[in-house]
């Protein structure tokens, strides 16, 4: 493992604050920053600064080839404009992305970086997300987080023991996107070639609770002249919340994952207590309903292999009874431990036996080999000191 620390913001002691302080001047209010904003939004900023009614379309489109499809971080840099507008955008908005306390490279590759996100509340101090890139022989996928915290207590994950901050804004899950790009040097977008080819919301916390951001943040990604991330090439992962699985097909239009991770209603209750809520009938109605499923389009199920809780024999067959009918691969991921979890990973052969007869059913089941362990940057191990950090300021 090697550990790089970036940056660490330097705060002043109090005594030092008393010392220093200052007459009071009177604090500006913080510049807009535009990324994530979308198309609409940024073209009625560009507008309240006074930018001409028939140059906002222009202003638009030059400004999101320079944020998405360039990578700039300056006005300055941002040579399509000219010089005048450049300095009179800088004096109204900023580009800043979101501080990088960390970054660790584990010794196959994978990359995890801790990010400090801006703190909506002066009590509050700055919540702070992983971020993890895993490369791969034929793809390089960004594992994104959607919340800080979460607010579901599955039973096997350890952002589930951490209690839910606050909701990503759009802006604050497509910086992920953008400091990942940054990491790896992939500006301008490449066309072919890609190192960070896909991505999957599958860090820290539930997209479908965050619903609105989360769309937002997709389709942005998506969007052709910008990052360019093919929906095809974006899965969205779920404990299950299944009012609104229709509308990631409707509205949002990527890949569905389902955390499955049982066969039956007793053991999933256990592992996922939003079963307790959106019983396996009711998500399994609204998986064989998703708008565009199809063999060509199918749900990935997600299934973490529990020694002795959910890898029998019996578990296999029952799993596949379950979801007879739906175009659908299956996920095995070996168990990932993290300091106080409950669980043990199967036994290597018993995820093989598994696999054996998922296979034999006709499904896909590739086992994820798991990634990026020696830096705790496997799923489910996500977490950050966001909550113990601030129940210790909160108390001074
Ligand atoms: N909240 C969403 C997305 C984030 S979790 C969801 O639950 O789907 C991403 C995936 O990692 C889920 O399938 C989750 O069940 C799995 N996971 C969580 N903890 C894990 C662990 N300790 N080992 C292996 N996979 C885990
Ligand atoms: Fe939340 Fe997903 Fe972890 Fe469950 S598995 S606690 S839904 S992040």
């Amino acid at each position: 493992m090697s550990e790089i620390e970036l940056s660490k913001a330097e705060t002043p002691s109090l005594t030092e604050n008393a010392l220093t302080s200052a007459p009071q001047v009177e604090e500006s209010t913080p510049k807009i920053n535009l990324i994530g904003l979308d198309r609409t939004q940024l073209g009625e900023e560009l507008a309240k600064i006074g930018i001409a009614p028939k140059q906002i379309r222009m202003r638009t489109g030059q400004l999101w080839s320079a944020l998405y499809n360039q990578g700039h971080t300056t006005f300055d840099d941002i040579t399509t404009l000219s010089k005048d507008l450049r300095a009179q955008l800088a004096q109204e908005f900023t580009l800043e992305r979101p501080e990088i306390i960390t970054e660790q490279i584990s010794k196959d590759g994978t990359r995890k970086w801790l990010v400090r996100l801006p703190s909506t509340n002066p009590r509050i101090p700055a919540p702070e997300v992983e971020v993890v890139y895993i490369p791969e022989a034929d793809r390089g996928t960004l594992c994104v987080s959607s919340q800080v915290g979460c607010t579901l207590n599955c039973t096997f994950c350890h952002t589930g023991t951490q209690k839910m901050v606050r909701n990503l804004t759009a802006g604050e899950i497509i910086a992920q996107v953008l400091i990942a790009r940054d990491a790896l040097g992939e500006w301008p977008t490449p066309l072919e070639g890609r190192q960070l080819s896909n991505i999957v919301l599958m860090g820290m916390g539930e997209p479908l609770y965050n619903f609105d951001e989360v769309k937002q943040a997709v389709n942005m990604i998506a969007d052709g002249e910008g990052l360019s991330i093919s929906k095809r090439r974006i899965t969205l992962s779920t404990s299950g919340v299944v009012p609104m699985i229709e509308r990631v097909g409707t509205e949002i239009g990527c890949m569905l994952a389902i955390s499955l991770h049982a066969p039956n209603d007793k053991v999933r209750d256990e592992l996922v207590p939003l079963n307790k809520k959106y019983d396996l009938k009711q998500l399994l109605t609204a998986c064989r309903e998703f708008p565009g499923l199809s063999n060509s389009r199918r749900i990935t199920f997600e299934y973490v292999m529990l020694k002795d809780v959910n890898d029998s024999e019996q578990d296999a067959r029952a799993l596949v009874r379950l979801l007879k009918g739906i175009p659908a691969k299956i996920n095995l991921i070996p168990f990932n431990a993290w300091p106080g979890s409950p669980y043990e990973c199967s036994e290597w052969e018993q995820i093989e036996v598994f696999g054996d007869i998922v296979n034999a059913a006709g499904y896909a089941s590739p086992i994820r080999r798991p990634r990026g362990r020696d830096i705790m940057a496997a799923c489910g191990q996500l977490k950050s000191e966001s909550e113990k950090i601030k129940a210790s300021q909160i108390a001074s």
